[in-house]
Order: C-alpha cells, then structure tokens, then sequence
C-alpha cells in the first residue's frame, strides 16, 4: 500500500522535515532486522484525534526491545508524548502511526550491544488494510505452506522488523496463489495467525482464538475483541484450533491494527459463512468505539 508522504518525521528527540528522515545503508537493522516497532492508528471523533490504546502499544514496544535487550533512551511517557507530537505536528485527524526503535550506525556483526539505538515515529493516513471490500465481504484465505516463527528460534511476542520475513513469505505465497491472505499454522500445526492479523473463529454462538503459546502475537486488536465479546455476552475461548476447525466454523474473523476486523469468506476453498452475524456485530462495535460513540470503551481513546 502506498505512502502517503505528510509534513514531518520524528527522529531522536525531534521533528525533521519527510525526506530529510534518512538512514545510513550501513545501518545494523538494514543487514540484520534489529529493530522493534509498533503499528497504531488515530481515529477523528467529535472530541477530536484519538489514539487507540496508544500506553497499550508503547509497553509492548518496550517489551519488544526488551527480548532483544535494547536500552531505548526514552522512558515510556516521552514515547507517548512524541507520538501524540508527531500527529499534531502534521496536523492529520486520522493517521496510521509506525513508531520503530531500531540499531542504527555505528558497527557490523552479530553482537549488537555497541551500536546505537536510535528511536523514529512516522504518521501517515493509511486506508483499510486488507481493503474496504474486505471489511465489508471477507477476505479469501488460504493455509500458508510456511509455519509461523516458533517461539525458540523468534520470539513471536516481539514485533521485531526481522521477524516479518515470515509474514513475507507467507504474504507472497497466498497473494501468488489468488488469495487475499494467509493463516499459518505454528511448530505443532496448530492454527496460529495472519501475516499482521490474529484469528478468530465462531461455531455454535462461542467464539474461539489461539492461545499466544500457539506461537501468536498479542494483538491489542484481540484483545480488545476478546473484551467486547464478553461484553456483549458471548462466551471467548482460547484453545488451540486446527485446520478443520476453520474449514467447518460458522464463521471466522480477522484483528489486526492495520486491518481492523475483517470477516474471512473462505479458507482453502471452504466457504465459511457470508459475514455471519456474531462478526458483524462485534465488528459494528468495534468501529462505533474506534469513532468515539461508546462511553464505556473511552478510556480506550487517547486523545491527542
Ligand atoms: N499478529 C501479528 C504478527 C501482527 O503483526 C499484528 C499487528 N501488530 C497482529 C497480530 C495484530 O496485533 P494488533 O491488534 O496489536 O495490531
């Protein structure tokens, strides 16, 4: 999906113009995926932009460096505040916001603790991910002949900019094949997840969704779902789930930040539900709390 190019970048401590946020091609994280980042998105309300979650996102931007012992030079507060900066800056009401906390310049080699960590927050407006025919439809999937990272050789709770590859992979074999997305299956073949999105399943009114030791992300999306659909009285497991049991559900969802909740049409070829209704109507929630109209789910907003 393309960039749309806004007024300013945050890089280190301050705000410089779009095409002066520049690198240098020895950078560590270019030659090895050292970086960590964050995917978050703004929302116009009546009382104004509006993260979603926003603290949410940066803890586990911070846990992510974590796993891979990066010291960011910023406590979590000075994150928020930039992000909060970055998007006034540009003067954008709703915008898809890329914080990444990566190695910079400074030396090559797999030891990293030398080089420099360097810290960018960009904003830009960014659209549906997986298009507005997609949230409206459902996406057509496949099972990805590729196995999502297992947690002893990437940690699948960091969102580390190396550990896309996999996605990657995953993307280009089912956009290749005519299909709108992947799910992959983990190190036991159990289900785990989209490329950016996690899954959900509904069969006789429960809703189901991999646990994260089925190598899974844990998606702030998911997470909020998981707290809607108990709000709104449907009972949320989380098992582990195999193939058949998409090929045989009533109906299955995406999450994601970049992709919202989009109902998936199809999973190898099985038709799985025309947006059912329990999708649908966690998915009208979701979009009514994103866009400010749910009182109870306020805290949820953080405005700029
Ligand atoms: N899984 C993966 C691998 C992801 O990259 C994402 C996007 N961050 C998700 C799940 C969904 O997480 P979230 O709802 O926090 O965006």
């Amino acid at each position: 999906m393309a960039i749309t190019e806004v007024e300013k970048i945050w890089m280190n401590g301050k705000l410089v113009k779009w095409a002066d946020a520049k690198v240098h091609v020895l950078t560590h994280a270019l030659h090895y995926g050292t970086g960590v980042f964050e995917g978050i998105r703004a929302y116009e309300t009546d009382k104004g932009t509006a993260v979603f979650r926003l603290t949410d996102h940066i803890k586990r931007l911070f846990n992510s460096a974590k796993i891979y012992k990066m010291d960011i030079p910023y406590s979590m507060d000075e994150i928020v505040e930039a992000v909060k900066e970055t998007i006034k800056a540009n003067n954008i009401k709703s915008c898809y916001i890329r914080p990444i906390i990566y190695r910079g310049y400074g030396e090559m080699g797999l030891y990293p603790m030398n080089v420099p960590v360097d810290v960018s927050i960009a904003v830009w407006p960014w659209g549906a991910y997986l298009g507005d025919e997609g949230i409206k439809h459902g996406v057509k999937t496949c099972i990805s002949s590729f196995q999502r990272i297992s947690p002893n050789a990437l940690p699948p709770a960091a969102k580390a900019t190396g550990q896309y590859i996999n996605s990657i992979l995953a993307k280009l074999e089912a956009e290749d094949s005519g299909y709108d997305e992947a799910i992959l299956l983990d190190h036991q073949g159990f289900v785990s997840e989209g490329p950016g999105e996690n899954i959900f399943l509904v069969k006789d009114g429960i809703i189901y969704t991999p646990p994260t030791s089925a190598s899974v992300l844990g998606g702030i999306t998911r997470d909020s779902v998981m707290d809607i659909a108990c709000d709104m009285d449907y009972p949320v497991i989380e098992e582990n789930i195999v193939r058949s049991d998409l090929y045989v559900a009533d109906e299955a969802f995406f999450t994601g930040t970049a992709a919202e909740v989009v109902p998936i049409r199809e999973v190898d070829g099985r038709v799985i539900g025309d947006p059912g209704e329990v999708t649908r109507a966690i998915q009208n929630k979701f979009f009514s709390i994103i866009n400010g109209e749910e009182e109870e789910y306020i805290d949820w907003l953080e405005f700029v």
